[in-house]
């Protein structure tokens, strides 16, 4: 496995794998890797004849008051599953190396950044835009694989994608979970351990949700006040949003068309979680 840590040296391995007629797979994550982006790279193994991983801890997604200077990291952690899921580049630049003094580019997916995490984080999906595209030009992946976990951020990926024409097929993977449901995230190591347990309740109010479809019900407000409620049934959890949208555009429902994607984001304590399904008529 190679270890890259310069942008140039990124960018001659990938031309000269492309000159090869070598597929690449891109796997973009900020480390502390676990099961969820492991998923990732076992689909990006079996995809293509390439497998790249990135980790980078990018600070332009971070707003000012965020956890960025607490971000969990584990390289040598990170290196060993990187190996055990047979990856043949791990690309760790700098800061300095993605963000040259004097830097000034960005890319804004204008409509599809204000909603849901857009409201309440100003600025971070310009920062996840930028951060991406430059890694594709630096990886020059045919692939890249990213989490339904950030299903805000996929779709603007794939919209960037469009809008750009990038050559690059984008895959969404399901969320993969622990075994009370709460969605892997590195930052659930943030959470103390009542902060772990009291968790559990943003998957158990979207099973909820699911269950009430199951059930019949189709009043949009009905859904979002249960979800809203089981959360608060915990002191330790403040809302940011509850909200229902149209899968794709992420259009916030007035009435409860199917499939709906029903996406929350709350603080458990001082740690920000986000979770989301996909909610169909017969499931
Ligand atoms: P991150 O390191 O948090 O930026 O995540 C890197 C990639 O892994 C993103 O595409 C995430 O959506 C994905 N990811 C994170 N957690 C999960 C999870 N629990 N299940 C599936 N994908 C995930």
């Amino acid at each position: 496995m190679k270890i890259i840590t310069i942008v140039d040296d990124m960018q001659v391995w990938a031309k000269a794998a492309r000159r090869n007629e070598q597929h690449i797979a891109f796997v973009p994550t900020m480390g502390f890797l676990h099961e969820g982006h492991l998923s990732l790279l076992r689909k990006g193994r079996r995809v293509a004849d390439q497998l790249v991983l990135s980790i980078f801890v990018n600070p332009t997604q971070f707003g000012p008051h965020e956890d960025f200077d607490r971000y969990p990291q584990d390289l040598e952690g990170d290196l060993a599953k990187a190996r055990s899921c047979n990856v043949d580049v791990v690309f760790v630049p700098t800061r300095d190396a993605m963000y040259q003094t004097n830097f000034q580019t960005s890319v804004n997916v204008c409509k599809l950044s204000q909603g849901l995490c857009g409201k309440s984080r100003p600025g971070h999906f310009q920062g996840v835009a930028t951060v991406v595209l430059k890694l594709f030009l630096v990886v020059q992946p045919d692939i890249a694989i990213f989490g339904e976990k950030d299903y805000q951020q996929l779709q603007v990926i794939r919209q960037m994608t469009r809008d750009l024409h990038l050559p690059i097929d984008i895959r969404g993977m399901p969320i993969v979970r622990e075994p009370d449901g709460l969605a892997m995230s590195s930052r659930n190591t943030l959470l103390t351990p009542e902060d772990r347990s009291v968790a559990r309740a943003l998957f158990q109010s979207l099973t909820q949700a699911q269950k009430m479809v199951h059930q019949g019900e189709t009043n949009l407000a009905v859904l979002t006040d249960a979800v809203r409620a089981h959360l608060l049934e915990s002191r330790r959890i403040t809302i940011d949003y509850v909200s229902l949208c149209q899968p794709e555009t992420l259009t916030p429902l007035t009435e409860l068309v199917f499939p709906a994607l029903l996406a929350i984001a709350v603080r458990v304590g001082n740690v920000r979680l986000i979770d989301n399904c996909i909610l169909k008529k017969n499931q």
